[in-house]
């Protein structure tokens, strides 16, 4: 199973990371494909950096880690960038029998039914459920539940206890100064810092 990693990038961070790595061993994946979104349907007007700069951070963090890749599959699409659609392209690349594993957070998996045609998306890969400490374990169960009936969804859980981090709170610690040592790996915060993001 290849795992696949979509978000927002703004920047990204270890909690993504190690979660990824994580989830990586746990399920033992041939590797994670990092696909950072061009206009992220649930997101449009927040405060997120140009496509290259996101695209680039991702590539400096996960530069030294071998089964860790980026694609700009959803970046050089025209619109916005659909769950549904990026997977299909996927199938039609990598041929009907590889199988998907979508790594999403707690919190994206109790939205996941506001994604554009749940059903297919369920239909095209597995799910792989990472904790957040923001979201109520309860919640978690009872959308878990609730996918696996409506759609017959596979959903894996993971042990993984994520890392109380977020792109938002990176992004105000810049813009005030405060430090993101160890928020982001050292290549990505001279990076911020070089360009000037988030400021
Ligand atoms: P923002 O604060 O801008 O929403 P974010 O930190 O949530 O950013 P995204 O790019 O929105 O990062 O997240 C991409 C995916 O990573 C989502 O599925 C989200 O649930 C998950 N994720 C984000 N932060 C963490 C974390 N600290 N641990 C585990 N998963 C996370
Ligand atoms: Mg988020």
């Amino acid at each position: 199973m290849i795992g696949l990693m979509g978000g927002t990038f703004s920047p990204i961070h270890y909690g993504h990371l190690l979660m990824c790595e994580h989830i990586w061993e746990e399920f033992q994946l041939e590797k994670i494909i990092f696909m950072p979104a061009k206009i992220p349907p649930h997101k449009a007007g927040a405060q997120v950096a140009g496509q290259q700069d996101r695209m680039e951070m991702v590539r400096l963090a996960i530069m030294d880690n071998p089964h860790f890749e980026v694609s700009d599959l959803e970046m050089q699409r025209e619109g916005p960038s659909y769950t549904v659609d990026t997977l299909t392209t996927l199938k039609e690349l990598y041929g009907p029998k590889q199988e998907f594993g979508l790594i999403i957070g707690a919190d994206s998996l109790v939205q996941l039914e506001s994604w554009r045609e749940p059903e297919r998306i369920l239909a095209l890969a597995a799910l792989i459920v990472a904790s957040r400490p923001d979201t109520l374990e309860s919640s978690v169960i009872d959308a878990s539940d609730k996918l696996r009936e409506k759609y017959g969804a596979r959903i894996l859980h993971s042990k993984h206890l994520a890392m109380n981090y977020s792109s938002t709170e990176i992004r105000e610690r810049v813009k005030k100064g405060q430090t993101i040592k160890y928020f982001v790996p050292p290549a990505v915060e001279a990076y911020i810092y070089e360009k000037g993001l988030y400021k």
